[in-house]
């Protein structure tokens, strides 16, 4: 049942400690989990819920608060200093804590449902639920363990692993992404499965749609070229390096472009595979675009004949999706969630080996035959309209208010 239009308990307090929905896109603490929390709380405003999503202050040019659409809003509260990495937050999550309750004291804000992201923030959802008898709904976007068992990239830290098995014990819900995310937290966290819902993530279908691919070409200075488009975070579990042994794979590299979007200046990993491009001679054929707002991104995206996502892990992949909705296939690794949506010979290929020849292979087949391109394109657009982020919102109200039902009155005798 969803909720009364007119209760006045619709409020629910999103818990992010370090994901900010408005924070600059395509760096490397920035990705799926910000956009994932933009749009269901902008969705879920629109459908009458309150939202107010709670996260540590990182700019000092952001005001307290920035409202994101009806009903929904960023606050800003402090916890530790403003450009602090990601590894150092766990320190400073008792001053989180104690500042969004000062926060919703001062404005007498009550919720009657906490939803945490990431471990960090499912911490303090764990407390914060406690102090105000509230069911917690806890999402991970991504998991110590699955991180661990793709062998890339610094270690997560030690307690993590721990820290979500006590998350998701004490969660009334948890969700996953995807079966694989669910199966996972069943066997190596040991929850129990009717406690955990699969929710995948979604995509805007009217900013990510098909268009005029040779115009895009021309607007991007690639027209005549056969682009081969990454885009995301620039960090080690995202394969770039396979990515770049596997363009030097292609045999016909005759106006061949791989575009690079995301990583900002500056960042160890973008140094470091700047400094590879170089040293393999393929500083011709790579454009290093850097990070790119979203509204800019179908361009990139219809521009492209394919994209390719060699990643070691995803939980999700949201730039998959998004490329499917312009139309264009993509070339990913079967990893993760991504074979939920992303359908090996029909919206791309799924590569199952770590194999630079095997994404050249697939990567040739997309390059040298427009016409299943445009039919993997079709397909790949029906998928997409099938993951608006309108439809998720409603089935995540569906998960709140079963967890909701039984606690309201008027609920009692339905
Ligand atoms: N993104 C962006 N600009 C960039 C790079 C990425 O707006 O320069 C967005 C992209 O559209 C996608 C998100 O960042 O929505 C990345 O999400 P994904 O799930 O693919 O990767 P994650 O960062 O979560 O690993």
């Amino acid at each position: 049942m969803p909720f009364s239009p007119l209760d006045p308990q619709r409020r629910v307090a999103f818990i992010s400690m370090h994901g900010c929905p408005v924070a600059r896109l395509g760096e490397r603490e920035t990705g799926g989990m910000n956009v994932f929390l933009l749009q269901t709380a902008k969705e879920l405003g629109k459908r009458g819920l309150s939202v107010d999503v709670y996260t540590r202050y990182h700019d000092p040019s952001d005001p307290q608060v920035i409202e994101l659409g009806p009903n929904s809003r960023v606050i800003h509260v402090r916890a530790g200093p403003y450009f602090e990495e990601k590894g150092s937050l766990y320190w400073y999550l008792p001053q989180f804590i104690r500042n969004v309750m000062c926060y919703s004291s001062a404005e007498q804000l009550e919720y009657q449902l906490v939803h945490s992201h990431y471990w960090l923030s499912g911490r303090a959802g764990m407390f914060l639920a406690k102090q105000w008898q509230v069911p917690h709904v806890a999402s991970f976007h991504t998991l110590a363990s699955l991180k661990q068992q793709a062998y890339v990239g610094a270690p997560e830290p030690e307690m993590r692993a721990g820290a979500e098995r006590k998350i998701m014990e004490a969660a009334e819900l948890v969700l996953a992404y995807s079966d694989h995310e669910r199966d996972a937290m069943a066997r190596l966290y040991d929850v129990a499965r009717p406690r955990i819902e699969v929710l995948p993530a979604g995509v805007d279908t009217d900013v990510f749609r098909p268009m005029d691919r040779e115009a895009c070409k021309r607007e991007l200075g690639l027209e005549g070229k056969k682009v081969v488009l990454y885009v995301g975070r620039v960090e080690p579990i995202k394969g770039l390096d396979l990515l770049l042994n596997a363009v030097t794979s292609i045999e016909d590299r005759r106006d061949l472009k791989l575009v690079m979007v995301g990583g900002k200046e500056g960042e160890p990993e973008v140094v470091r595979l700047k400094a590879r491009i170089q040293e393999m001679g393929l500083a011709e054929m790579v454009w290093f675009v850097g990070p790119v707002k979203q509204e800019r991104l179908p361009t990139f995206y219809n521009a492209a004949e394919a994209l390719v996502l060699p990643s070691h892990y995803e939980s999700f992949g949201l730039v998959a999706l998004e490329a499917l909705a312009c139309g264009t296939p993509v070339v990913a690794s079967r990893v993760g969630g991504l074979p939920t949506f992303l359908k090996d010979g029909e919206t791309g290929y799924l590569v199952p080996w770590r194999s630079p020849d095997s994404f050249a292979d697939r990567l040739e087949v997309l390059l040298t035959h427009a016409a299943l391109r445009e039919s993997m394109g079709r397909a790949g657009r029906q998928k997409a309209l099938s993951l608006g982020w309108d439809r998720l919102a409603e089935r995540l109200e569906g998960k709140y208010s079963s967890l909701l039902s039984p606690l309201l009155p008027a609920a009692a005798g339905s």
